[in-house]
């Protein structure tokens, strides 16, 4: 049987997760990560490829090879069995709270014998924490107000952790006997850049064999209930899922009912009901008569409706009804219509490969232009390029670019905004670069006017094209910096600047809801996946899915332009670029 290369990525992670709890050498850590982001960007099992060629997939030395094959013939990986034996499920579970490390993890653990966040949060209240050794009242008020924190954001997860996980339990359910489909539906089938929990719904002939196999599969920790047509288990990342088994014929509207969302459903519930029609999860009926109406696709659901189709990233009620009652709904950008990368980093700075190296994987991925922009002279931590050294590299851009055959190599910056909004490169160098990307990565704890009013700064300065990562947010480690986003959006749309789209799949900022304000205002958008490896490229369809989200058309987006379209618009003075 083959083995999915998310089934292999999801255990690497894992193993990766359980090392830095047991405080393992960093190197290892990452080596483990980089091999599962390696196998998560292949097109093909990577079991094959290595079955063919031992060395066909970079990173992937003996040990991991080792640990593939393992899989493949055994169903799982001792080591990670070791480890996870090592360590106890209640402190990989604690240390998601932010502030406890393993450390004190273990100590809550065994001397107080929490289990859990809730656990945790009751001995906090009562008074427990505070008189063990070492702890005091106020690291006990800082462990309340991190749960409650957590908790305020319903304990979402960015949906980069739930949805390879997702789509390697559906891709297990649809070879159990019986199932005719699965999906996974909820945030995930509209891409939201954070998810509750994993929905899946499937479609079989044969419930109780599904059900089985569900309570079976190894990503999940705990199987927390059982029933005849729904499931419910926890995995090891504590993430819940849910299983609702259907009939065929009910798979569509069941489908339709999970994916959500709620708000877009009561209006087309709304709809169908002054139109004669009921709809639920288990099919389309006729009110006169209770009889029901065939559905063999969601798109049959919306054109009983009297409407075009509406593509699960747009179901929020923000006004996708109306448009598709009126025929107006715009033709959301897709994955296919980008045809370069204007944001990514090389060994030159933080980044781990070499310009072409880049060029190559870029274009494998089949793009006609990238711009290379490392980081500039102040971000010490990511080794920024002197002016001498920017210099060097715009000359071995041109070289590369005059190799390359089929790729087009732009020469750029990510230029730091400095904490008093001046670029941390001067003028002279700026205007040698085909793209200038600007970004914040340092003064996070400015207040709003001068946060504000730096990126303000940068983007007055006609050389600046991109205002990278607007907000400087990290899904579910920190918030963004106070910035006020309408100033930046209107600011953007005058001086010409393009906002970006991150792809990087802890940022994802602007989000939709920004991205669109910016598209009504007129910015260009620019949808960029700020890579420090090649298959981190792949992460574009991170951004994809914000951009479609914020209803995106190709035209509101600059890296959808050919390149010499593109060159232009970076030649047109910002202010007229519109
Ligand atoms: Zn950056
Ligand atoms: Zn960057």
């Amino acid at each position: 049987m083959e083995l999915p290369n998310q089934q292999v990525a999801a255990s690497f992670d894992e193993i990766a997760d359980l090392l830095e709890l047991a405080g393992d050498n960093q190197f290892k850590i990452r080596a483990y990560r980089r091999a599962a982001e390696i196998v998560r960007s292949l097109d093909e099992p990577a079991a094959e490829l290595l079955r063919r060629d031992q060395s066909a997939i970079p990173g992937i030395g003996e040990a991991l090879r080792s640990k593939i094959w393992e899989m493949e013939s055994e169903g799982r990986i001792e080591y990670l069995e070791r480890l996870r034996a090592q360590i106890p499920a209640a402190i990989v579970v604690l240390t998601r709270v932010p502030g406890i490390g393993p450390r004190t993890a273990r100590r809550l653990h065994e001397s107080l014998g929490i289990e859990d966040v809730a656990s945790l949060l009751a001995a906090a209240r009562a008074g427990r924490i505070r008189e063990m050794p070492g702890f005091g009242a106020k690291t006990e008020a800082n462990i309340i107000k991190a749960i409650q924190s957590m908790q305020s954001d319903g304990g979402r997860k960015p949906l980069y952790q739930a949805l390879p996980l997702a789509q390697q339990i559906v891709s297990e359910l649809l070879k159990v006997s019986g199932v005719e489909h699965a999906d996974a539906g909820g945030s995930i089938r509209r891409r939201r850049d954070t998810i509750g929990d994993i929905d899946i719904i499937a479609a079989t002939t044969d419930a109780g064999r599904l059900m089985e196999r569900f309570a079976s599969l190894d990503v999940f920790q705990e199987i927390t209930s059982m029933g005849p047509l729904r499931a419910s288990a926890v995995t090891r990342s504590q993430i819940r899922c849910d299983l609702w088994a259907v009939p065929p014929e009910s798979y569509w509207t069941g489908l339709h009912h999970v994916t959500g969302s709620k708000d877009h459903h009561v209006r087309l519930r709304g709809i169908a009901g002054r139109m004669g029609l009921l709809i639920n999860e288990r099919g389309v009926y006729r009110d006169s008569d209770g009889q029901a109406i065939g559905i063999e696709s969601e798109e049959d659901i919306y054109s009983l409706l009297g409407m075009s189709y509406i593509p699960p990233e747009l179901r929020e009620d923000r006004g996708e009804i109306e448009a598709a009652l009126s025929g107006a709904l715009p033709a959301i950008i897709g994955r296919h219509s980008i045809r370069g990368d204007l944001h990514m980093h090389t060994s030159w700075s933080d980044g781990g490969e070499s310009i072409d190296d880049m060029a190559r994987a870029a274009q494998a991925i089949g793009y006609d232009y990238i711009a290379i922009t490392d980081h500039s002279r102040s971000l010490g931590v990511a080794h920024g390029l002197s002016v001498e050294r920017v210099l060097q590299q715009i000359d071995e851009v041109r070289g590369a670019n005059a190799r390359a055959r089929g790729i087009r190599i732009l020469a750029g910056a990510e230029v730091d905004i400095l904490k008093d909004g001046s670029l941390d490169f001067p003028d002279e160098i700026l205007e040698r670069l085909d793209v200038v990307v600007a970004s914040i990565h340092s003064g996070f704890r400015q207040d709003r006017a001068t946060i504000t009013g730096r990126i303000v700064a940068a983007m007055q300065n006609p050389h600046v094209d991109i205002l990278a990562h607007p907000t400087g947010r990290l899904l579910a480690r920190r918030p963004g910096y106070d910035v006020d986003i309408g100033t930046v959006i209107r600011e953007a749309a005058r001086t010409g600047t393009a906002l970006e789209i991150n792809s990087y799949p802890d940022r994802l900022d602007l989000d939709d809801e920004h991205a669109r304000a910016a598209r009504d205002a007129g910015v260009m958008i620019a949808v960029n996946t700020d890579s420090h490896a090649s298959g981190e490229l792949a992460n574009m369809e991170y951004g994809v899915w914000v951009a479609r989200r914020a209803w995106l058309e190709p035209r509101h987006v600059a890296n959808t332009m050919s390149c010499d379209e593109l060159i232009e618009w970076l030649h047109t003075h910002k202010a007229a670029r519109g």
